[in-house]
């Protein structure tokens, strides 16, 4: 017989503020677990009826029974994964939002591409060896925190030369750089009524990528300036009305083959990150199992959620909402994973 949960708990940072608001908005009390250094916003913005604070998310298994004691269920997000780590969540007892079971497909390079690849998906192409680079690549680093360090090459010559200044890095992988616009599909999938929804796209504002072109060329090139993607923030963007049966497709070509991969397959919001091109294709270069930070412009609901819902629809609200449904259904277990 499954309890059911009162309270809606997540790590302070990344998407927490949007996730903990949409879960009060649903009607559940809310808990934020905070590094002591960084509790400042979640103080300032009142989403968080409770807020439990630690010196680092490390500790985060040492509330476990805290949370568990207080019927919490844990939304996971990119820093989760992150501070927490692949493994760790895969042991966590407390109810956790989303299946885990996802989590190895996300993490593993070669059982991504499989995955997109299978989905019938465009993605850039890989050099295994630096020696094969025919063309412009972008290296990026494994675990690379927000693009920190990338870099782009031309030949191997070059890549060499640009690798000697990260001596410590050891993973990383060289990809096809792909010329055209970056576009972020976020999309929530229920298990509960079998449908896919768009909940919105955004682009990165990166640095220094997104500022160069301020820079003429010739001056690009006096003060060697080389091209760099920290991600610092995201623009909310609206597609052409055209792509939507396109960026609809692709998305349940990803859950449908997910679902064969592992049963139950991929469920709750996930974003597909790539590169339009002139021919309209998205070519991905990374799939993301759960929120992205790029559904944050969207607190109050997108210009899509808004078509759909009469009343704001954040991603966050939404997970809120599945999990009620849930409750309200009986299947909880249908949400959790
Ligand atoms: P990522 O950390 O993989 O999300 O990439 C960070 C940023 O690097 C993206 O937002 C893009 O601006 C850029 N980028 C990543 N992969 C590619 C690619 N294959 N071709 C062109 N740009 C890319």
């Amino acid at each position: 017989m499954l309890h059911l949960p009162k309270r809606i708990a997540t790590i302070g940072s990344h998407s927490a503020l949007q996730i903990l608001k949409g879960a009060k908005d649903e009607g559940f009390e809310t808990i934020c677990i905070c590094e002591k250094k960084k509790v400042k916003p979640y103080r300032m913005f009142p989403v968080a009826d409770e807020i439990i604070e630690v010196d680092s998310f490390k500790d985060f298994l040492k509330i476990e029974k805290e949370l568990i004691k207080r019927d919490a269920i844990v939304i996971p997000h990119g820093s989760f994964v992150e501070y927490l780590g692949v493994e760790k969540i895969k042991k966590l007892k407390v109810d956790h939002y989303g299946t885990k079971k996802i989590l190895d497909w996300e993490s593993d390079r070669g059982k991504q591409q499989k995955w997109l690849t299978r989905s019938k998906i465009k993605m850039p192409q890989i050099f295994k060896k630096p020696e094969e680079i025919t063309k412009p690549v972008i290296v990026k680093f494994h675990g690379a925190r927000g693009g920190r360090g990338y870099f782009l090459a031309n030949s191997p010559e070059e890549f060499y030369k640009k690798i000697a200044q990260h001596p410590c890095e050891r993973d990383y992988v060289i990809q096809e750089y792909v010329v055209g616009v970056p576009i972020y599909v976020h999309y929530f999938y229920s298990r509960l009524n079998d449908e896919l929804e768009i909940m919105g796209f955004d682009k990165r504002y990166e640095s220094n990528a997104d500022s160069i072109g301020r820079v003429a060329a010739a001056d690009q090139i006096t003060a060697n300036i080389q091209t760099s993607y920290t991600i610092v923030g995201n623009i909310p963007l609206v597609v052409r009305e055209s792509m939507l049966p396109y960026f609809i497709k692709i998305g349940e070509r990803v859950v449908a083959e997910s679902q064969r991969m592992e049963s139950p397959g991929l469920f709750g919001p996930f974003c597909l990150e790539g590169i339009v091109t002139q021919d309209l294709i998205l070519t991905v270069f990374e799939i993301s199992a759960r929120i992205v930070a790029g559904t944050n412009p969207y607190t109050n609901g997108s210009p899509y959620t808004c078509l759909r819902y009469n009343e704001p629809m954040s991603t966050g609200r939404r997970i809120a909402r599945d999990i009620k449904q849930a409750i309200e259904r009986n299947q909880l277990e249908k949400v959790l994973g």
